[in-house]
């Protein structure tokens, strides 16, 4: 894909081409003992002296990956105000430079591949095409933004449009991180980064490209530290006048609730999904069923765009579920430092414990749910083995169930537009995948569905930064979608110049 007609993404990393495997894995194995640090950097100092809390591998609970010392309330208010100082500056550095800025950090994000990929994999238990698939992703961020201002498409703001929080989620903890911090410095803004608080490792990597590529100590500071305590000060802080946030939408409610009190500042939120799959009669059996697993499994389903409810026309529902079973017991779950590895673990044990509770409760309601056996090797790591529960209503579902596991919807054909319906009833709108080889179907279910990004007859997930701006609507965002052109005329409060580049 082209960006402003110059730059393609990422070429990313060959995992099929031998030399390169035999590369990435003598270096994994040469780093396995690496303890990785996170500390917080404040006005470019690193604030040294507290004790470090132990980051450790979601695959084996045991091994540690690192250590964090996390920002104080003390710390997040020296930031700010450094920050605050830094703002006119960094607006008056011309656009070029910043873009310039950014294009180098791109470049030595994909210098560091073979650390970053072992990263990704060590402490956020991606395996190792979704850890390419980060890596590529950040690397695209950088280097989209960085054309937006190149190419004059995003033009400054007339006055300094102030810091900003960006506070990133553990799924996506290098590509989210760098896109919501790359942004924010392309639209003019110094930067308060807090990453999530299981992966603070990554961001940690981040911070340092960007410094080295040229970002000013003052105008990107690092805060690692838990949601209540420095994401709630951020966010209270009348000096951050903008915050780029992802995760759920409880936190989403939360920011905005704090920010409330200072209607000027600027929220961008991109949270969850209830996202479905519609397929009906006259869908291909077989690229249905891989891409279910494609959408619902990869990434142990941890990613805001996957499939959570399957809805299947009646007339195929038994064939297609028996193939979509017959497929799913060949996944291979486990460490995802193994090549083999299709599902990795979930991030932690809060999540695995919220998972397995969730399925459980549908087993009390009654619910068929079938689960693939957990290999004994996962003991040591907090897995949830791929899942598929019939369920008989969307109301079977309260909240987004984060993980591997999908729900499966049995729906007569005519009943097609009331499905249609109780899927924006959901009031999430953030991705739905559609199977059908009637255009008229197609195009009557894309007319009426509120969401984001609608995926036809493919996968619906792993959105391509500058080629699928990804982003939802009501209960799922504000919008505007990260990885388009809409994005940082919305940081910086400016007019949108195309909406086509
Ligand atoms: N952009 C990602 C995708 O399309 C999802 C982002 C998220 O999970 O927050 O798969």
């Amino acid at each position: 894909a082209l960006y402003g007609g110059e730059r393609v993404n990422s070429a990313g990393v060959d995992l099929a081409d031998e030399t390169t495997l035999a590369e990435l894995a003598r270096s994994f194995a040469a780093g396995a003992g690496k303890r990785w640090q996170a500390v917080p950097l404040v006005g470019g100092h690193a604030v040294v002296g507290q004790p470090g809390l132990a980051v450790s591998n979601p695959a084996a609970r045991g091994e540690i990956v690192g250590s964090v010392v996390e920002a104080t309330v003390a710390d997040v208010a020296t930031a700010a105000a450094i920050a605050e100082q830094a703002s006119a500056g960094w607006h008056a550095t011309a656009p070029a430079q910043r873009a310039a800025i950014l294009l180098r950090a791109g470049d030595l994000l994909e210098a560091r591949r073979d650390e970053i990929l072992a990263l990704c994999i060590r402490e956020a238990g991606k395996t190792w095409p979704n850890a390419v698939a980060e890596l590529r992703e950040a690397v695209d961020f950088c280097r989209y933004y960085g054309q937006q201002l190149k190419t004059g498409n995003f033009r400054d703001s007339a006055t300094p449009p102030g810091p900003v929080a960006c506070i990133s989620p553990w799924n996506f903890p290098l590509a989210i991180f760098v896109g919501e911090v790359s942004a924010a410095l392309a639209a003019g803004s110094p930067v308060l980064a807090k990453p999530a608080e299981q992966t603070p490792l990554i961001a940690a990597l981040a911070v340092e490209v960007l410094h080295q590529a040229g970002v000013p100590g003052e105008v990107l500071q690092f805060l690692p530290g838990r949601g209540d305590v420095v994401g709630a000060a951020l966010t209270a802080d009348a000096r951050v006048r903008g915050v780029v946030f992802t995760g759920s939408t409880e936190v989403a409610r939360l920011i905005n609730r704090n920010l409330a009190p200072r209607p000027g500042v600027r929220l961008i939120a991109e949270t969850g999904g209830q996202n479905a799959m519609i397929v009906d009669s006259s869908a291909l059996p077989e690229q249905v069923v891989q891409d279910v697993l494609q959408s619902a499994f990869d990434s142990a389903g941890q990613r805001c765009s996957a499939l959570r409810v399957l809805c299947l026309q009646q007339d195929i529902a038994g064939r297609v579920s028996e193939m979509l079973k017959a497929a799913m017991a060949e996944l291979v779950i486990g460490n995802p430092a193994a090549l083999a590895t299709d599902v990795g673990p979930v991030i932690d044990e809060a999540a695995r414990a919220a998972l397995c509770a969730h399925i459980e409760t549908m087993r009390r309601r009654g619910r068929p749910v079938h689960q693939l056996p957990l290999p004994e090797a996962c003991a040591g790591g907090c897995f949830v083995p791929p899942t598929l529960i019939e369920i008989e209503s969307l109301a079977d579902l309260e909240a987004e169930v984060f993980g591997p596991v999908v729900h499966l919807l049995r729906f007569d054909g005519r009943q097609l537009p009331a499905l249609v319906e109780a899927i924006n009833a959901t009031g999430y709108g953030l991705t739905l995948g559609i199977h059908s080889r009637i255009d008229e179907s197609i195009d009557a279910i894309v007319a009426a569905a509120r969401v984001g990004n609608i995926y036809v007859n493919r996968n619906m997930v792993g959105a391509v930064v500058g080629v699928q701006p990804f982003g939802g609507e009501g209960l799922s965002g504000t919008g505007p979608k990260a990885g388009g052109p809409l994005y940082l005329p919305r940081l910086a409060e400016t007019p949108v110049l195309s909406a086509l580049d």
